[in-house]
């Protein structure tokens, strides 16, 4: 049974920001001025569980645009990858259009204001334990991992799992 308030057997996909979500809100600065990211690889390897399962359809809506995120998140599996956002909202509304998704199908992870539309919008509004408290108020599920350690893992496993796609101790034994 998931900790979470939600029938997660409606999500049929999840959308993420980078910032603070897959990647820590507070990373280094290089001598050029330009923040570094993180990747957290076993967020990597349940994003990828999630795609290869076909269970899920994965999209990133970021207002960062650096070179390699797209590298990245593509190796992973993510077909849809929106970088350098504006309106974010805009951006999921016609993503959810073009995918035929209901919002009770789609679980949105954001940290900061910018996100707190499409928080809004969907069924299931998850937030880091990190998130601005308008995040986290706004969340079905705050998650115990803060942006960049394992976020995306907590929620992916719950839903994978709900949906009979995660790993068991005997798959596991088997190979
Ligand atoms: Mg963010």
């Amino acid at each position: 049974m998931s900790r979470i308030a939600y029938d997660l057997s409606l999500i049929r996909a999840v959308v993420f920001d980078i910032d603070g979500v897959l990647s820590p809100a507070v990373v280094p600065l290089g001598d050029d001025g330009v923040p570094r990211r993180m990747a957290n690889l076993r967020d990597g390897y349940a994003m990828v569980r999630a795609v290869r399962t076909d269970a899920l359809d994965l999209c990133i809506i970021s207002g960062a645009d650096a070179p390699g995120l797209r590298g990245r998140f593509s190796l992973i599996g993510v077909k849809d990858i929106f970088l350098a956002a504006g309106n974010k909202l805009d951006l999921l509304k016609a993503w959810m259009a073009s995918r035929n998704l209901a919002p009770e199908e789609v679980a949105y992870v954001g940290d900061d204001i910018p996100d707190l539309p499409c928080l809004l919008h969907v069924g299931l509004p998850v937030a880091p334990a990190d998130a601005a408290h308008e995040c986290r108020e706004a969340a079905i599920l705050v998650t115990k991992a803060a942006g960049g350690y394992g976020v995306a893992r907590e929620l992916l496993e719950e839903i994978l799992k709900v949906k009979g796609v995660w790993p068991t101790t005997g798959d596991i034994a088997n190979g």
